[in-house]
């Protein structure tokens, strides 16, 4: 008999694939969790009965929400990902030769587990012990709090704003955020799609507005995502996306980033720019 994995991704909308096999499915202390070998995707992570990471896709999502705010800091040396607890953020950030440390705060012991015996490539960096990463199984709100003016770039690579992720997108949490990051640091977080979360990607975006100085949203196409558009709202102290120009040589390859989507993510659709900032700014 054939066997399915189904995101249900509003009342309406369902993604299912034919998995080829559930390799694991049981819960942790804070959520379902399923790994599967689907047919499109290869193998993937599901929690919640949400769709975090496959195999076949994961470039995209982890290449964009690291590199992206990596390169438009000119000297990044201490990284901070809360969440990413299947590694692929870790992976990206470890590439840059300035960086220095990458400190990875998950909620999720089990999560980070069984990426390491599920995902080898998605999860290298924690699997080959790369002595710049530490990883600390933990709440990120809670680390957060206790950190002050110590890191270049902070990502949150955070699942849904509901269950332990709920937390990580609110207005206590951004401010705990800009504390934390130095005088020039940048914030980059994980924002859903813009076409089907409009108003969960406006209130961060206002959120954000209001604390940093500057506040950007890029897109990126990611295939597992509801609608295929994903976005990534950055708040950054000193350093604007729409200035960027390349500041010092991309020293490993990539397959979804290059110096053209720094510029272009950032170039948004007449209906985001409306969502964010009201008919009036175009
Ligand atoms: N790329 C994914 C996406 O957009 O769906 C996110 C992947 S990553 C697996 C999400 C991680 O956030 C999970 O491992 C989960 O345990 C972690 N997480 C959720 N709430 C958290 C919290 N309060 N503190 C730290 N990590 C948290």
């Amino acid at each position: 008999m054939k066997k399915f994995i189904t995101e249900h991704q509003s009342p309406y909308l369902d993604l299912t694939t034919e998995a080829s096999e559930i390799l694991y499915r049981g819960h942790s202390d804070f959520q379902d969790i399923v790994v599967a070998d689907s047919k499109e995707f290869g193998r993937m992570l599901v929690l919640d009965g949400v769709f975090q990471t496959s195999v076949k896709d994961e470039f995209m999502y982890h290449e964009s929400i690291i590199h992206i705010p990596l390169f438009l800091h000119p000297n990044p040396k201490r990284v901070l990902i809360i969440g990413g607890g299947d590694g692929g953020s870790a992976r990206e950030a470890v590439r840059h030769p300035e960086v220095e440390s990458v400190a990875m705060v998950d909620i999720d012991g089990k999560v980070i587990e069984l990426s390491k015996q599920y995902f080898p490539e998605i999860s290298k960096a924690m699997l080959e012990e790369n002595p710049k990463l530490t990883v600390t199984v933990g709440d990120g709100i809670a680390f957060m709090r206790q950190a002050e003016n110590y890191y270049d770039v902070i990502i949150v690579d955070c699942s849904d704003p509901v269950g332990p992720g709920e937390g990580l997108f609110t207005y206590d949490f951004y401010k705990d955020t800009f504390k934390a990051l130095k005088d020039d640091g940048i914030f980059v977080q994980q924002t859903e799609s813009p076409f089907m979360h409009g108003k969960l990607v406006k209130d961060v975006f206002d959120c954000v507005s209001d604390i940093f100085p500057i506040a950007r949203l890029y897109t990126a196409f990611i295939p597992l995502y509801p609608s295929g558009m994903h976005c990534f709202t950055l708040g950054s102290k000193k350093y604007d996306p729409l200035q960027w120009t390349p500041n010092r040589k991309r020293t490993f390859p990539t397959r979804y980033y290059n110096e053209g989507i720094q510029q272009s993510a950032f170039v948004l659709p007449n209906f985001v720019k409306d969502l964010l900032y009201g008919k009036a700014d175009r």
